[in-house]
């Protein structure tokens, strides 16, 4: 990953107690993401910020909050809204493990499937921030269990999902509720045009910071096609187990019946995996996601519920046993591997009747991807990674309000009253300105 050597937190001026934590964290320097945003965030600009998977997003957005949060006001003063249970709950970790020293801030994640009296029963006890789907968002709301008179923060993170068909009318009533004035981010990988200047009815004045980057996906995930019909897919998948001995790889399917019996059918061929779909009860997707980022289980068959935000930071192989819908999903899809410079390799099987897809996939990536199988060397676990990630302390990871898209039919005036704390006198940052072994012959292949 690129970086400027010279920068560091520090040039934020950022409160000691999260610069602290941030050390904890063993987080060095700020990654692009972070030094192209945060400058401008901590000024109360608005603010769409767009850059590849894993590079940083969660803290980008989520510091300059903690900074400028108020702990000795209960009131809540920030809202992120996010698309799935999973990445709600990851993105409050990740926040709490940045607020570990800051006395008083709490962090209250909301979503479906959850007990809402429990959820009631902490943001009663008083949560500053709150991280949540939009469906839990309103039913809190609308039982008058959730204020936002005083919210002057509100970030969308996988802004282009959050503001696309599935979500866009919740998103707006929540936005209606907040109050005028307050700042507003929109971060993603991924901005389509249409979707960006919705985004700008929504916000004001706001920078755009797109992370340059020669291609929409980092460079360090290897990609490759299989040509392959349905009904060969599983042998193929097989196949693809055995060469490559994934470590930790997701499978994706479209459906939720179908990911279910993609699951059921390698664990009928002794593999040993589990699936993640919106069918499933709450107490089942958690306990699934501890058993996987604890590599207790190293295949995860999943649908897109999976595809965006989740940072598990040794997933090595990426299978997409079936193209999504949109080619925007693919980027997001294999962004699970290849997190923070890390190595990944991800392998999409393309029917005869995918072809189409695979051509929006490659008109978005603005290049071809090699067929596997074309190439010597083969796709063998990267070597593992301590990473320096917040995600692998078997976080629970309950599921969302909101079923993801592609998951099978459905997808889970004024100036705030409140004083900001002065950001004027001290230094600002320069931040910103302005803000294993040969593969198998593919089959049937081209
Ligand atoms: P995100 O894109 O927010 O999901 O972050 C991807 C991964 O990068 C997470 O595991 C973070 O903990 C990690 N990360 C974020 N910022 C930094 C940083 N400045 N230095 C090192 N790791 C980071």
């Amino acid at each position: 990953m690129t970086r400027k050597d010279d920068m560091r937190f520090e040039d934020f001026d950022l409160r000691p107690e999260i610069l602290r934590a941030l050390a904890d964290l063993g987080y060095e320097e700020p990654t692009p993401i972070q030094q192209g945003t945060m400058d401008a965030l901590l000024r109360d600009k608005d603010m769409i910020g767009q850059a590849q998977t894993g590079s940083g997003k969660t803290a980008a957005f989520m510091l300059p909050i903690l900074d400028r949060v108020e702990e000795d006001s209960k009131d809540l003063q920030a809202l992120v809204l996010c698309p799935t249970r999973e990445l709600a709950l990851q993105v409050a970790d990740a926040s709490r493990s940045f607020a570990k020293y800051l006395d008083g801030v709490e962090v209250v994640p909301v979503y479906g499937g959850a007990p809402i009296v429990d959820q009631i029963a902490a943001l009663g006890r008083g949560g500053q921030i709150v991280v949540g789907t939009p469906g839990r968002v309103l039913d809190l709301m609308r039982r008058g269990k959730m204020l936002l008179a005083d919210c002057r923060m509100v970030v969308l993170d996988e802004a282009d999902e959050m503001l696309s068909m599935g979500f866009i009318d919740d998103v707006k009533d929540i936005l209606k509720a907040t109050p005028w004035g307050k700042q507003t981010a929109l971060f993603s990988a991924t901005m389509p045009d249409p979707i960006t200047r919705l985004a700008e009815d929504e916000l004001h004045a706001p920078e755009h910071v797109k992370i340059a980057s020669k291609e929409i996906t980092v460079d360090t995930i290897e990609q490759r096609v299989a040509f392959c019909e349905p009904k060969d897919k599983l042998d193929l998948l097989e196949r693809f187990i055995q060469e490559t001995q994934p470590r930790c790889a997701i499978v994706f399917a479209r459906t939720k019946i179908g990911t279910q019996r993609l699951a059921d059918d390698l664990k009928r061929r002794g593999h040993k995996v589990r699936a993640l779909h919106g069918d499933m009860s709450q107490g089942s997707r958690d306990s699934v996601m501890i058993a996987f980022r604890n590599q207790r289980v190293p295949i995860l068959v999943a649908t897109d519920v999976a595809a965006r935000g989740l940072d598990v930071s040794h997933v090595t192989h990426v299978v997409n046993y079936e193209l999504p819908d949109e080619a925007e999903v693919y980027v997001h899809r294999i962004g699970r591997t290849g997190r923070v410079g890390r190595e990944g390799f991800a392998i999409s099987f393309v029917s005869n009747k995918e072809r189409f897809k695979l051509d929006q996939v490659e008109a978005l990536l603005k290049r071809k991807i090699q067929v596997w199988g074309e190439d010597a060397p083969a796709p063998a676990a990267p070597a593992a990674d301590a990473g320096l990630s917040v995600d692998d302390a078997a976080a629970a990871e309950p599921s969302g309000h909101a079923p993801a898209a592609g998951d099978g039919a459905t997808i889970d005036g004024e100036q705030p009253k409140r004083k900001r704390r002065r950001r004027g006198g001290r230094g600002r940052g320069k931040g910103g300105e302005g803000g294993g072994g040969q593969p198998p012959a593919p089959v049937a292949a081209e």
